[in-house]
Protein backbone atom coordinates (compact mmCIF):
# COMPACT_ATOMS: atom_id res chain seq x y z
CA UNK A 1 0.00 0.00 0.00
CA UNK A 2 1.28 3.39 -0.52
CA UNK A 3 0.59 5.88 1.90
CA UNK A 4 0.95 9.80 1.58
CA UNK A 5 1.28 12.60 4.08
CA UNK A 6 1.84 16.41 3.62
CA UNK A 7 2.48 17.47 7.23
CA UNK A 8 2.07 21.84 7.45
CA UNK A 9 4.52 24.11 10.56
CA UNK A 10 2.21 26.59 10.83
CA UNK A 11 3.81 29.28 12.83
CA UNK A 12 4.21 33.33 12.93
CA UNK A 13 6.28 34.51 15.09
CA UNK A 14 5.18 36.93 18.47
CA UNK A 15 4.38 39.70 16.98
CA UNK A 16 3.15 42.20 20.57
CA UNK A 17 5.14 44.53 21.71
CA UNK A 18 6.16 43.43 25.03
CA UNK A 19 5.33 46.54 26.79
CA UNK A 20 2.05 47.35 25.59
CA UNK A 21 0.81 43.76 24.41
CA UNK A 22 0.11 45.60 20.92
CA UNK A 23 1.08 44.40 17.84
CA UNK A 24 2.14 47.62 15.69
CA UNK A 25 0.89 48.29 12.54
CA UNK A 26 3.09 45.89 9.65
CA UNK A 27 3.88 47.76 6.58
CA UNK A 28 4.37 44.94 4.15
CA UNK A 29 0.80 43.48 5.21
CA UNK A 30 -1.04 46.31 3.50
CA UNK A 31 -4.41 45.87 3.02
CA UNK A 32 -4.43 44.35 6.74
CA UNK A 33 -3.10 45.72 9.67
CA UNK A 34 -0.49 43.48 10.19
CA UNK A 35 0.86 39.94 9.19
CA UNK A 36 -1.17 37.80 11.24
CA UNK A 37 -4.22 39.38 9.94
CA UNK A 38 -3.08 38.67 6.82
CA UNK A 39 -2.39 35.06 6.74
CA UNK A 40 -5.37 34.16 8.50
CA UNK A 41 -6.91 35.48 5.91
CA UNK A 42 -4.98 33.53 3.24
CA UNK A 43 -4.07 30.84 4.84
CA UNK A 44 -5.16 29.32 8.12
CA UNK A 45 -9.06 30.53 7.47
CA UNK A 46 -9.54 29.04 4.20
CA UNK A 47 -7.76 25.99 4.65
CA UNK A 48 -9.61 25.10 8.05
CA UNK A 49 -13.14 26.07 5.96
CA UNK A 50 -12.28 23.71 3.71
CA UNK A 51 -11.42 20.62 6.50
CA UNK A 52 -7.83 20.96 5.39
CA UNK A 53 -6.35 20.50 8.76
CA UNK A 54 -8.06 16.93 8.79
CA UNK A 55 -6.77 15.66 6.63
CA UNK A 56 -2.99 17.08 7.40
CA UNK A 57 -0.43 16.24 9.66
CA UNK A 58 0.64 19.59 11.31
CA UNK A 59 1.99 21.76 13.99
CA UNK A 60 0.29 24.63 15.17
CA UNK A 61 2.86 26.98 16.70
CA UNK A 62 1.81 28.38 20.33
CA UNK A 63 2.38 31.86 19.71
CA UNK A 64 0.17 31.40 16.36
CA UNK A 65 -2.09 29.35 18.53
CA UNK A 66 -2.28 32.08 21.10
CA UNK A 67 -3.19 34.32 18.21
CA UNK A 68 -5.64 32.79 16.73
CA UNK A 69 -7.55 32.02 19.74
CA UNK A 70 -8.05 35.55 20.69
CA UNK A 71 -8.58 37.11 17.11
CA UNK A 72 -10.35 34.14 15.17
CA UNK A 73 -11.71 32.05 17.18
CA UNK A 74 -13.62 29.81 15.26
CA UNK A 75 -10.75 28.75 13.10
CA UNK A 76 -8.90 28.05 16.10
CA UNK A 77 -11.50 25.92 17.23
CA UNK A 78 -11.64 24.01 13.82
CA UNK A 79 -8.43 23.47 13.83
CA UNK A 80 -8.53 21.63 17.18
CA UNK A 81 -11.36 19.93 16.46
CA UNK A 82 -9.62 18.43 13.73
CA UNK A 83 -7.58 16.63 15.83
CA UNK A 84 -10.29 15.92 18.38
CA UNK A 85 -11.76 13.96 15.14
CA UNK A 86 -8.85 11.77 13.89
CA UNK A 87 -7.94 11.02 17.60
CA UNK A 88 -11.66 9.49 17.72
CA UNK A 89 -11.86 8.05 14.52
CA UNK A 90 -8.15 6.36 14.42
CA UNK A 91 -6.82 6.40 18.59
CA UNK A 92 -4.30 8.73 17.42
CA UNK A 93 -4.49 12.80 16.63
CA UNK A 94 -2.42 14.38 13.65
CA UNK A 95 -1.31 17.49 15.49
CA UNK A 96 2.48 17.67 16.63
CA UNK A 97 3.61 20.14 19.24
CA UNK A 98 6.13 22.53 18.61
CA UNK A 99 9.32 23.68 21.04
CA UNK A 100 7.37 26.67 22.93
CA UNK A 101 9.22 29.89 21.45
CA UNK A 102 10.80 28.83 17.74
CA UNK A 103 14.19 28.13 19.04
CA UNK A 104 17.04 26.65 17.75
CA UNK A 105 17.43 23.93 20.10
CA UNK A 106 21.60 23.15 19.07
CA UNK A 107 22.15 26.47 19.84
CA UNK A 108 20.22 26.63 23.34
CA UNK A 109 21.70 25.20 26.30
CA UNK A 110 20.60 21.79 28.32
CA UNK A 111 18.16 23.49 30.43
CA UNK A 112 16.87 25.99 27.72
CA UNK A 113 15.85 22.95 25.87
CA UNK A 114 14.03 21.06 28.73
CA UNK A 115 12.25 24.35 29.10
CA UNK A 116 11.26 25.07 25.37
CA UNK A 117 9.85 21.00 25.35
CA UNK A 118 8.33 21.35 28.63
CA UNK A 119 6.73 24.47 27.15
CA UNK A 120 5.84 23.25 23.83
CA UNK A 121 4.46 20.05 25.24
CA UNK A 122 2.29 22.07 27.92
CA UNK A 123 0.79 24.41 25.51
CA UNK A 124 -0.01 21.12 23.49
CA UNK A 125 -1.88 19.63 26.23
CA UNK A 126 -3.92 23.22 27.21
CA UNK A 127 -5.08 23.17 23.40
CA UNK A 128 -5.42 19.67 22.27
CA UNK A 129 -6.27 18.18 25.78
CA UNK A 130 -4.07 15.39 25.33
CA UNK A 131 -0.41 14.60 25.65
CA UNK A 132 1.60 15.07 22.39
CA UNK A 133 3.34 12.08 20.78
CA UNK A 134 4.96 14.07 18.62
CA UNK A 135 6.98 17.25 18.06
CA UNK A 136 8.25 19.47 15.11
CA UNK A 137 11.66 21.02 15.74
CA UNK A 138 11.98 24.74 15.07
CA UNK A 139 13.90 24.96 11.40
CA UNK A 140 14.17 21.16 11.78
CA UNK A 141 17.29 21.93 13.79
CA UNK A 142 19.00 18.76 15.61
CA UNK A 143 21.09 17.48 17.81
CA UNK A 144 21.16 14.11 19.99
CA UNK A 145 21.03 16.21 23.24
CA UNK A 146 17.62 17.65 21.69
CA UNK A 147 16.23 14.11 20.99
CA UNK A 148 17.22 12.61 24.27
CA UNK A 149 14.92 15.72 25.80
CA UNK A 150 12.43 15.11 23.60
CA UNK A 151 12.29 11.26 24.66
CA UNK A 152 12.57 11.80 28.19
CA UNK A 153 9.46 14.08 28.39
CA UNK A 154 7.21 11.11 26.51
CA UNK A 155 7.87 12.62 22.98
CA UNK A 156 7.75 9.49 20.57
CA UNK A 157 8.52 11.20 16.86
CA UNK A 158 10.01 13.84 14.95
CA UNK A 159 10.65 15.06 11.30
CA UNK A 160 13.97 15.46 9.61
CA UNK A 161 15.25 15.72 6.04
CA UNK A 162 17.14 13.17 4.68
CA UNK A 163 20.75 15.19 4.55
CA UNK A 164 20.19 15.00 8.75
CA UNK A 165 21.25 11.76 8.68
CA UNK A 166 24.50 9.64 8.23
CA UNK A 167 23.92 8.00 5.14
CA UNK A 168 20.51 8.58 2.85
CA UNK A 169 17.47 6.92 4.36
CA UNK A 170 15.69 4.69 1.72
CA UNK A 171 11.95 6.37 1.93
CA UNK A 172 10.41 8.07 4.80
CA UNK A 173 10.70 5.59 7.36
CA UNK A 174 10.40 5.77 10.37
CA UNK A 175 13.53 4.78 11.65
CA UNK A 176 14.93 4.39 15.38
CA UNK A 177 17.51 6.55 16.61
CA UNK A 178 19.30 5.56 19.76
CA UNK A 179 19.64 7.88 22.53
CA UNK A 180 22.04 8.48 25.20
CA UNK A 181 20.98 6.94 28.49
CA UNK A 182 19.17 4.03 26.73
CA UNK A 183 16.19 6.00 25.29
CA UNK A 184 15.21 5.85 21.73
CA UNK A 185 13.09 8.16 19.09
CA UNK A 186 11.12 7.78 16.09
CA UNK A 187 12.11 9.53 12.94
CA UNK A 188 10.47 10.36 9.83
CA UNK A 189 11.98 11.95 6.86
CA UNK A 190 10.94 14.18 4.62
CA UNK A 191 10.94 13.69 0.72
CA UNK A 192 12.99 17.00 0.46
CA UNK A 193 13.50 17.39 -2.96
CA UNK A 194 9.20 17.31 -3.21
CA UNK A 195 8.84 19.38 -0.03
CA UNK A 196 11.04 22.06 -1.56
CA UNK A 197 9.63 22.23 -4.94
CA UNK A 198 6.29 22.42 -3.38
CA UNK A 199 7.10 25.14 -1.19
CA UNK A 200 9.01 27.29 -3.76
CA UNK A 201 7.92 26.52 -7.23
CA UNK A 202 4.32 28.42 -7.07
CA UNK A 203 3.30 26.61 -10.60
CA UNK A 204 3.25 23.06 -8.99
CA UNK A 205 0.02 23.86 -6.91
CA UNK A 206 -2.02 24.91 -9.84
CA UNK A 207 -3.53 21.61 -10.18
CA UNK A 208 -3.65 18.90 -7.92
CA UNK A 209 -4.01 16.35 -10.58
CA UNK A 210 -1.23 17.61 -12.56
CA UNK A 211 1.23 17.02 -9.20
CA UNK A 212 0.14 13.83 -8.60
CA UNK A 213 0.60 12.64 -12.41
CA UNK A 214 4.00 14.28 -12.85
CA UNK A 215 5.19 14.13 -9.21
CA UNK A 216 3.84 11.16 -7.58
CA UNK A 217 2.90 8.45 -9.97
CA UNK A 218 6.53 8.01 -10.90
CA UNK A 219 5.84 10.54 -13.45
CA UNK A 220 8.61 13.22 -14.20
CA UNK A 221 8.13 16.84 -12.61
CA UNK A 222 7.24 19.47 -14.99
CA UNK A 223 11.18 20.63 -14.84
CA UNK A 224 11.94 17.09 -16.45
CA UNK A 225 13.79 16.41 -12.99
CA UNK A 226 11.59 12.50 -12.51
CA UNK A 227 11.64 13.18 -8.68
CA UNK A 228 10.08 10.16 -9.15
CA UNK A 229 11.26 7.92 -11.44
CA UNK A 230 9.44 4.74 -9.77
CA UNK A 231 6.43 4.71 -7.79
CA UNK A 232 6.66 5.20 -4.84
CA UNK A 233 6.21 2.21 -1.99
CA UNK A 234 5.75 2.99 1.81
CA UNK A 235 5.33 6.31 2.80
CA UNK A 236 5.72 9.95 1.08
CA UNK A 237 6.09 12.55 3.25
CA UNK A 238 6.13 16.36 2.19
CA UNK A 239 6.98 18.01 5.15
CA UNK A 240 6.88 22.40 4.46
CA UNK A 241 5.44 25.47 6.00
CA UNK A 242 2.16 25.59 6.43
CA UNK A 243 1.62 28.88 4.76
CA UNK A 244 2.71 27.67 1.53
CA UNK A 245 -0.73 26.69 1.43
CA UNK A 246 -2.74 30.17 0.63
CA UNK A 247 -0.34 32.61 1.54
CA UNK A 248 2.84 31.80 -0.46
CA UNK A 249 0.74 30.08 -3.22
CA UNK A 250 -2.38 31.90 -4.13
CA UNK A 251 -5.34 29.27 -3.99
CA UNK A 252 -2.82 27.02 -2.72
CA UNK A 253 -5.36 25.84 0.13
CA UNK A 254 -7.69 25.11 -2.71
CA UNK A 255 -4.84 22.28 -4.27
CA UNK A 256 -4.40 20.73 -0.97
CA UNK A 257 -8.13 19.97 -0.55
CA UNK A 258 -7.98 18.08 -4.02
CA UNK A 259 -4.67 16.91 -3.46
CA UNK A 260 -5.65 15.06 -0.18
CA UNK A 261 -9.16 14.55 -0.62
CA UNK A 262 -9.55 13.47 -4.29
CA UNK A 263 -6.29 13.26 -6.45
CA UNK A 264 -3.66 11.23 -4.52
CA UNK A 265 -6.55 8.80 -3.37
CA UNK A 266 -8.03 8.84 -6.61
CA UNK A 267 -4.10 7.77 -7.56
CA UNK A 268 -3.73 4.72 -5.26
CA UNK A 269 -2.44 6.76 -1.97
CA UNK A 270 -3.93 6.44 1.04
CA UNK A 271 -3.57 10.00 2.89
CA UNK A 272 -2.25 9.61 6.04
CA UNK A 273 -0.60 11.48 9.02
CA UNK A 274 2.08 10.56 10.88
CA UNK A 275 1.25 9.47 14.74
CA UNK A 276 -1.35 6.72 12.52
CA UNK A 277 1.27 5.44 10.71
CA UNK A 278 3.96 5.37 13.05
CA UNK A 279 0.92 3.24 15.20
CA UNK A 280 0.65 0.76 11.73
CA UNK A 281 4.06 0.80 11.42
CA UNK A 282 6.54 0.85 14.29
CA UNK A 283 10.63 1.35 12.95
CA UNK A 284 12.29 -1.48 11.97
CA UNK A 285 15.69 -0.15 10.78
CA UNK A 286 18.18 2.61 12.57
CA UNK A 287 19.34 5.27 11.71
CA UNK A 288 22.06 7.95 13.03
CA UNK A 289 21.60 12.04 12.83
CA UNK A 290 24.02 14.33 12.05
CA UNK A 291 24.60 16.80 15.49
CA UNK A 292 23.96 20.85 14.82
CA UNK A 293 21.78 20.60 10.88
CA UNK A 294 18.78 21.55 10.01
CA UNK A 295 15.92 22.24 7.16
CA UNK A 296 17.35 25.83 6.01
CA UNK A 297 20.85 26.36 6.21
CA UNK A 298 23.39 24.33 4.66
CA UNK A 299 25.96 25.24 6.77
CA UNK A 300 24.58 23.42 9.76
CA UNK A 301 22.88 26.06 12.26
CA UNK A 302 25.24 29.26 10.95
CA UNK A 303 22.10 30.79 10.16
CA UNK A 304 20.91 31.35 13.80
CA UNK A 305 24.39 31.48 15.16
CA UNK A 306 27.73 32.99 14.13
CA UNK A 307 26.05 33.51 10.51
CA UNK A 308 26.47 32.17 6.85
CA UNK A 309 25.74 33.25 2.95
CA UNK A 310 22.53 31.61 3.48
CA UNK A 311 21.45 35.38 3.89
CA UNK A 312 22.57 38.41 1.82
CA UNK A 313 25.35 40.97 2.82
CA UNK A 314 27.63 40.72 6.12
CA UNK A 315 26.15 38.87 8.55
CA UNK A 316 28.59 38.91 11.56
CA UNK A 317 25.91 40.97 13.42
CA UNK A 318 24.34 37.69 13.78
CA UNK A 319 27.12 36.71 16.05
CA UNK A 320 27.13 39.64 18.40
CA UNK A 321 23.35 39.78 18.76
CA UNK A 322 23.59 36.12 19.68
CA UNK A 323 26.33 36.46 22.10
CA UNK A 324 24.71 39.61 23.88
CA UNK A 325 21.71 37.58 24.35
CA UNK A 326 23.92 34.42 25.92
CA UNK A 327 25.56 36.83 28.30
CA UNK A 328 22.16 38.34 29.52
CA UNK A 329 20.79 35.34 30.19
CA UNK A 330 23.96 34.22 32.39
CA UNK A 331 23.33 36.68 34.39
CA UNK A 332 19.95 36.60 34.28
CA UNK A 333 20.12 33.06 35.27
CA UNK A 334 22.57 33.78 38.10
CA UNK A 335 20.50 36.25 39.43
CA UNK A 336 17.47 34.13 39.22
CA UNK A 337 18.78 30.99 40.48
CA UNK A 338 19.96 33.32 43.74
CA UNK A 339 16.94 34.27 44.94
CA UNK A 340 14.52 31.76 43.89
CA UNK A 341 16.79 28.83 45.51
CA UNK A 342 16.12 29.97 48.47
CA UNK A 343 12.37 28.77 48.40
CA UNK A 344 12.51 25.90 45.77
CA UNK A 345 15.09 23.00 45.71
CA UNK A 346 14.99 23.10 41.87
CA UNK A 347 14.35 26.90 40.62
CA UNK A 348 14.57 25.25 36.93
CA UNK A 349 11.94 22.86 37.59
CA UNK A 350 9.70 25.96 38.75
CA UNK A 351 10.65 27.74 35.71
CA UNK A 352 9.49 24.99 33.18
CA UNK A 353 5.95 24.55 35.36
CA UNK A 354 5.36 28.56 34.67
CA UNK A 355 4.06 27.91 31.73
CA UNK A 356 0.42 27.21 33.69
CA UNK A 357 0.66 30.66 34.73
CA UNK A 358 1.35 32.10 31.43
CA UNK A 359 -1.54 29.80 29.68
CA UNK A 360 -3.96 31.09 32.23
CA UNK A 361 -4.61 27.36 33.65
CA UNK A 362 -3.36 28.64 36.95
CA UNK A 363 -3.41 31.71 39.13
CA UNK A 364 0.40 33.10 39.87
CA UNK A 365 -0.46 33.01 43.88
CA UNK A 366 -1.86 29.70 43.63
CA UNK A 367 1.47 28.33 41.28
CA UNK A 368 3.28 29.06 43.47
CA UNK A 369 1.59 27.90 46.72
CA UNK A 370 1.65 24.82 45.29
CA UNK A 371 5.93 24.60 44.40
CA UNK A 372 6.98 26.52 47.30
CA UNK A 373 6.99 24.73 50.90
CA UNK A 374 7.30 27.64 53.29
CA UNK A 375 4.67 30.65 53.33
CA UNK A 376 5.56 33.50 50.82
CA UNK A 377 4.95 37.15 51.94
CA UNK A 378 3.32 39.02 49.78
CA UNK A 379 6.35 40.73 48.50
CA UNK A 380 8.44 37.24 48.29
CA UNK A 381 5.07 35.99 46.03
CA UNK A 382 5.97 39.53 44.06
CA UNK A 383 9.39 38.92 43.38
CA UNK A 384 9.36 35.32 42.39
CA UNK A 385 6.37 35.57 39.68
CA UNK A 386 8.69 38.64 38.40
CA UNK A 387 11.67 36.81 37.76
CA UNK A 388 9.57 34.21 36.36
CA UNK A 389 7.91 36.43 34.12
CA UNK A 390 11.66 37.57 32.95
CA UNK A 391 12.56 34.45 32.57
CA UNK A 392 9.70 33.98 29.89
CA UNK A 393 11.25 37.14 27.75
CA UNK A 394 14.36 36.11 28.00
CA UNK A 395 13.25 32.76 26.17
CA UNK A 396 11.17 34.75 23.61
CA UNK A 397 14.41 36.28 23.39
CA UNK A 398 15.97 33.43 21.38
CA UNK A 399 12.91 33.57 18.53
CA UNK A 400 14.86 32.07 15.67
CA UNK A 401 12.89 34.35 12.99
CA UNK A 402 15.29 37.06 15.21
CA UNK A 403 18.39 35.47 13.06
CA UNK A 404 16.81 34.08 10.00
CA UNK A 405 17.04 37.02 7.77
CA UNK A 406 19.50 39.16 6.34
CA UNK A 407 19.79 42.42 8.31
CA UNK A 408 19.81 43.74 11.61
CA UNK A 409 17.82 46.65 10.98
CA UNK A 410 14.61 44.38 10.23
CA UNK A 411 11.23 43.88 12.64
CA UNK A 412 12.58 40.70 13.49
CA UNK A 413 16.10 41.20 15.35
CA UNK A 414 13.90 44.16 16.83
CA UNK A 415 11.31 42.27 18.45
CA UNK A 416 13.92 39.80 20.18
CA UNK A 417 15.94 42.98 21.32
CA UNK A 418 12.85 43.94 22.74
CA UNK A 419 11.85 40.69 24.32
CA UNK A 420 15.57 41.46 26.13
CA UNK A 421 14.65 44.95 27.03
CA UNK A 422 11.79 44.03 28.94
CA UNK A 423 13.41 40.91 30.51
CA UNK A 424 15.81 43.57 32.36
CA UNK A 425 13.37 45.70 33.00
CA UNK A 426 11.76 43.17 35.01
CA UNK A 427 14.93 42.03 37.02
CA UNK A 428 16.00 45.32 37.70
CA UNK A 429 12.28 45.66 39.15
CA UNK A 430 13.32 43.40 41.57
CA UNK A 431 16.33 43.24 41.91
CA UNK A 432 17.32 46.81 41.91
CA UNK A 433 20.11 45.38 39.50
CA UNK A 434 20.34 46.78 36.06
CA UNK A 435 21.78 44.25 33.58
CA UNK A 436 21.52 47.45 30.68
CA UNK A 437 24.76 48.98 30.34
CA UNK A 438 26.22 45.16 29.72
CA UNK A 439 23.74 44.72 27.36
CA UNK A 440 24.34 47.61 25.28
CA UNK A 441 28.14 46.89 25.37
CA UNK A 442 27.81 43.74 23.51
CA UNK A 443 24.69 44.98 21.33
CA UNK A 444 26.93 48.14 20.00
CA UNK A 445 29.47 44.96 18.30
CA UNK A 446 26.41 44.04 15.90
CA UNK A 447 26.20 46.67 13.01
CA UNK A 448 23.47 46.24 10.05
CA UNK A 449 25.15 46.44 6.88
CA UNK A 450 22.24 48.07 5.72
CA UNK A 451 21.23 51.15 7.66
CA UNK A 452 24.61 50.88 9.86
CA UNK A 453 22.50 51.25 12.92
CA UNK A 454 23.95 48.90 16.02
CA UNK A 455 22.17 46.71 18.00
CA UNK A 456 22.74 49.25 21.01
CA UNK A 457 20.78 52.05 18.87
CA UNK A 458 17.90 49.33 18.01
CA UNK A 459 17.92 48.74 21.86
CA UNK A 460 17.58 52.66 22.59
CA UNK A 461 14.92 53.52 19.94
CA UNK A 462 12.76 50.05 21.80
CA UNK A 463 13.37 51.46 25.19
CA UNK A 464 12.37 55.39 24.11
CA UNK A 465 8.84 53.97 22.79
CA UNK A 466 7.90 52.06 25.85
CA UNK A 467 5.07 53.11 27.90
CA UNK A 468 5.06 51.24 31.27
CA UNK A 469 7.46 53.08 32.98
ZN1 LIG B 1 23.69 28.79 6.01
Amino acid sequence: MKSFCVHGHFYQPPREDPFTGVISPEKGANPFANFNEKVNAECYRPNAELGNFEALSFNLGPTLAAWLEGHDPSTYQRIVEADRRNQAAHGAGNTLAQAYNHTILPLATRRDKETQVAWGAADFRHRFGRDPLGMWLPEMAVDQETLEILASQGIAFTILSPHQARGQPNGAGPYRVRLPRGREIAVFFRDEALSNRLAFDSELTNSAEDFVENCLSGGHGPGGEGLYPEPVEGLCLIATDGETFGHHHRGGERFLHDLLYETAPRAGYEVTFLARYLQEHPPTTEVEIVDGTSWSCGHGVARWGEGCTCTQGDSEWKRYLRGALDRLAQEMDALYQDEVERWVADPWQLRNGYIQVVLGEMEGKAFLAQQVARKLSEEGEKRILTLLEAQYYRQAMYTSCGFFFEDLSRLEPRYIIAYAAKAIHLVKEVTGISLEEGFKRDLRLAVSWITEQTGEDVYEEVVSQRVDE
